[in-house]
């Protein structure tokens, strides 16, 4: 009971937006703060983090070749690519 802890609306909130990275520090270390107790959004960061990655290796190597996709030109790749990377921390 504090008032520095955040609701679990505000930390899905504040997660999703943690995915391009312009998340300030104290927001940061408040949502670590709220998952070290809170088991929903501990599952719920798990998953966007793997969401994440899953979209970032699509990305970065395309589609399996033999999945008949059409999947991205290297040119569109690249550039989403560049702009996920803009959002992260330098
Ligand atoms: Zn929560």
């Amino acid at each position: 009971m504090g008032r520095s802890l955040m609701s679990c609306k505000d930390v899905s909130s504040l997660i999703g937006q943690s995915l391009d990275g312009r998340l300030p520090l104290a927001d940061r270390i408040r949502i670590r703060v709220h998952l070290l107790f809170c088991e929903a959004c501990k599952r719920f960061s798990f998953q966007v983090r793997f969401l994440e990655k899953t979209m970032e290796a699509t990305i970065r190597d395309g589609p399996p070749p033999e999945s008949g996709s059409p999947g991205l030109s290297p040119e569109a790749r690249e550039r989403i690519l560049g702009e996920i990377r803009k959002g992260k921390n330098p």
